[in-house]
């Protein structure tokens, strides 16, 4: 049976009307920066859980998850109607390969998400390893508006943390676009513009991408880094592009 433990509503940040940030005390089991929880709510007497990236890194004490609001879901929108102090259930073990000890040795590491799917890879960022153990780390963000573009702050800080070995390319795929990328990944990756962006090439060589967001992004872009020469990477069988579905 699954086990569910009480999660306190600390603090909400509202990026938009649609996009919304918990931060929350409960009593996890460590995790691996990357990993995911599920989060619950008891709906007309029914357990209704998800599965949410942590944002936070494994060292940070509250936990945070980072969602949109699915209007004919179950869940989100009641979640998204959460005050601090405010409870829901968690599931206290985290699961997920999206993390650094599955990526193999690589000089630049290319971490592209679309939406909400941002969130695991602010957890990798924010630990050491991440800047210990790449030469040149990618953030590539797709999102339809500006107005999508969270953790600014989070990312500024970031920069100055590690100045050029973070490179933050946003795409803005439904709005004028400015000095960003107005393409999705896999259209930026094939017209070489990401390259040309970020100075760097993408090559089985050099080169380790992970993955995560709509399972037709991961799938255009596997595709298009196939082309490339990268391939899937599998613990059997090391590849170049790692990427977790579960949705
Ligand atoms: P989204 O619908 O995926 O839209 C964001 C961006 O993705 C837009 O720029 C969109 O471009 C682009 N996009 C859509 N289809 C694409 C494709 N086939 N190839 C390349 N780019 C594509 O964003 P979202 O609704 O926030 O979805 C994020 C996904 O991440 C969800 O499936 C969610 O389950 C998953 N996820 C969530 C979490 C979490 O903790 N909340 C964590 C990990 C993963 P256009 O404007 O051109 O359509």
């Amino acid at each position: 049976m699954t086990e569910w433990v009480e999660a306190t509503v600390v603090e909400r940040r509202d990026w938009n009307d649609e996009l919304i940030s918990l931060r929350f005390e409960a009593p996890m089991e460590p995790f691996k920066a990357g990993q995911f929880i599920r989060v619950g709510l008891d709906i007309e007497g029914e357990r209704i859980g998800r599965p949410y990236s942590l944002v936070n890194a494994p060292h940070e004490d509250l936990h945070e998850i980072y969602f949109n609001i699915v209007e004919e879901g179950p869940l989100s929108p009641r979640l998204a109607r959460l005050q601090p102090g405010d409870r829901f259930w968690a599931v206290p073990k985290p699961s997920g390969f999206l993390t650094l000890d599955e990526v193999p040795e690589a000089r630049h590491l290319w971490l592209l998400a679309t939406g909400t799917a941002l969130g695991p890879f602010l957890s990798i960022l924010k630990t050491p390893a991440a800047w210990e153990r790449f030469e040149t780390i990618v953030l590539g963000h797709s999102v339809r508006r500006r107005s999508e573009l969270a953790y600014g702050d989070t990312i500024q800080g970031l920069n100055e943390a590690h100045g050029d070995q973070l490179c933050f390319v946003p795409f803005i795929t439904r709005e004028p676009c400015g000095e960003h990328l107005g393409q999705r990944i896999p259209a930026c990756i094939e017209s070489g513009s990401l390259e040309e962006k970020t100075g760097l090439v993408l090559s089985p060589q050099d080169s380790h991408v992970l993955l995560c967001g709509n399972s037709a992004m991961l799938q255009d872009t596997l595709s298009v880094l196939e082309k490339r020469g990268l391939k899937r990477h599998r613990r059997r069988e090391p590849g170049q592009v790692g990427m977790e579905k579960y949705h």
